[in-house]
This record gives C-alpha cells, structure tokens and sequence, in this order.
C-alpha cells in the first residue's frame, strides 16, 4: 500500500466516552476508539501500515481493514489534497426542561387515573376494537416523535419490523449514536412524550365529555402498557437508551447482564428488578387490551 500522507479526506469529532466518530465523504459513519483515531492521523502523516500496526501493537491487517472501510466511504482521495478536518463539539441541548414535562403529564395522569377513570374494560368486543384502532395510530404518533426530535440533526429513516407477530412501523434513529447526550435523550424520549400528550388530549375529552369515559380509559391504560414495554431497559427501545446516556454508561446491557450472572447486587441488580417490574406491568396492560376484544368476542359467542 502506497503513502497516505495527505490522502484522507474526513471530519471526526469527539464523543465524550474517550470514543469518536469519523464521516468519510460518502456519509460512511465509523466510531473509532482513541487509539483507532491515532492511527488514522499517523497514516494521515505518512506513516506506513507496517509502522502504525507495530507502533500500536496491531495485526497489520487490522489497520488495513480500517482503510479499506474508508476507501468504500470515499476517504482516499488520488490526488494527495485530502484534509483530515475536527469538528467542534456540537452544542448539547438540555433534557432538564423534558424531564419537568414529561412529570407534569404523568402527574395529570396519575390524577385522571384516580379521580375519572372508571371503565377498564369494555362491554363490546367492537367497542374493544375501536380502542385498539387508536392504539395503534397512537403508536405511530410515538414514532413520529422520534422522527420529529431527531429531524433538526439528520434524516432519520422509517422502516417496519416485526414486533411479536405483528408488523410495526419504526424511525430508524440510530444516527443519534454521534450526538452529544442531551440531544440523544431528547431523541429517545420524544416518543413517550407524544404518548403523554396525546393521552392528556385523551384525558380533556373524557373530563369534558364523561359519556366518551368508557373508550378513553382503556385507551389511556393500553397506551400505559405499551410505554411499559418501550421503557423497559432489558428490551432494546427507548428505556434502554434513556437509562445508559441518562447514566452515562455505555454497554450497559452487556454489563448488566454479566453481573447478573454473578448474582451481584449493586445498580445493575436494580436494572434487573426495574426491567422485571416494566415487564409484568406491560403483560397485565397487554392482557386486559387483548380481553376488552376477545374477552367479550368469547362472551358473544358463548
Ligand atoms: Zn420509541
């Protein structure tokens, strides 16, 4: 392999977890640990391949990998004009002012809840399958959330998976791995605070019009469960995202997951519990949805 000497063209910029990201010209985005940034800007500097894999105690082809994955970016350019260019650290933005929010739309939950609430179940399945309707153009909104949080700083795609058996509809927010770590909480929470609004929406209604009760409480309720199982840490979703930049610690999960297995007790245990708790709520939420139709389609038919 020739010199790269003057040959890279690419901007990086730093993370804040001794980690950065690196964009070639072609929108490849590669996250590169220290020692990962400082071969690259010895091979910017001349040195060989051979020089850089010994200086750093590296296979060889472990740095040639690396500039391979910048060739297919379109980081090496022919004509030795290249320019290895550090961005300045974004401007985070503050998730305090969210936090304050998303409280006061669960305090009027929590109120609602126990003042208004009456119906948990439906008294036909129709009527069930109204409820569902909404829940799920409701987790659409969620998604839209995310898309609009996360629209100011890139493009973010919409894609479908498989949730279970059924199709869902998701923005594809993985970019935000580059953000610093308000922007990536603003980015994770935006879904639940759709979900909020759009249940404190909900909630005006039922509170000016006490006849419509009986559909928006079940509403309220499965829109409750599902947020259970999205901010559930141990599943991947937005729980997850929120507790590991809400506390700064990356592979959380793996972490968690081995200390488990040690039988340890510490925060990682309280991960367990609190993952444990999200998940038998979100099935009690889940149960009494799916009973509001079929429970009362079994009542119909019998
Ligand atoms: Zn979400």
């Amino acid at each position: 392999m020739t010199s790269l000497a003057g040959r890279l063209e690419l901007t990086w910029g730093e993370l804040g977890d001794r980690t950065v990201w690196v964009r070639t010209p072609g929108g490849r985005l590669l996250r590169l640990d220290d020692q990962g940034l400082r071969a690259l800007l010895d091979l910017d500097r001349g040195r060989t391949v051979g020089q850089v894999a010994r200086r750093y105690g590296v296979a060889p082809e472990e740095v040639r990998g690396l500039v391979d994955a910048l060739a297919r970016g379109g980081a090496l350019r022919p004509d030795g004009r290249g320019r290895v260019t550090r961005a300045h650290r974004t401007h985070d933005e503050p998730f305090a002012p969210w936090l304050l929010g998303l409280a006061a739309l669960l305090a009027v939950h929590g109120e609602y809840l126990a003042r208004h609430a009456r119906t948990a179940v439906l008294e036909s399945w129709t009527e069930g399958l109204v409820v569902v309707g909404l829940a799920l153009v409701a987790a659409l909104l969620h998604e839209g959330g995310h898309w609009c949080a996360a629209r100011p700083h890139f493009r973010p795609r919409f894609g479908l998976t498989w949730l279970g058996w059924l199709p869902a509809a998701y923005a594809d927010t993985h970019e935000a791995w580059r953000l610093p770590r308000g922007a990536r909480l603003r980015i994770s929470a935006a879904g639940v605070l759709v979900d909020l609004v759009v249940n404190t929406g909900a909630i005006l209604v039922a509170v000016a019009c006490p006849e419509l009760e009986r559909f928006v409480t079940p509403f309220v309720l499965a829109q409750l469960s599902r947020m259970t199982l999205t901010l559930n840490p141990l599943v991947d979703g937005d729980g997850y995202w929120l507790l590991a930049d809400g506390l700064g610690i990356t592979n959380l999960r793996t972490q968690a997951r081995r200390r488990l297995a040690e039988r340890r007790l510490d925060l990682y245990a309280l991960f367990a519990l609190l993952s444990l708790a999200l998940g038998l709520l979100s099935l009690v939420g889940l149960g009494l949805l799916l009973w509001n139709v079929l429970g009362n389609l079994a009542g119909t038919l019998l």
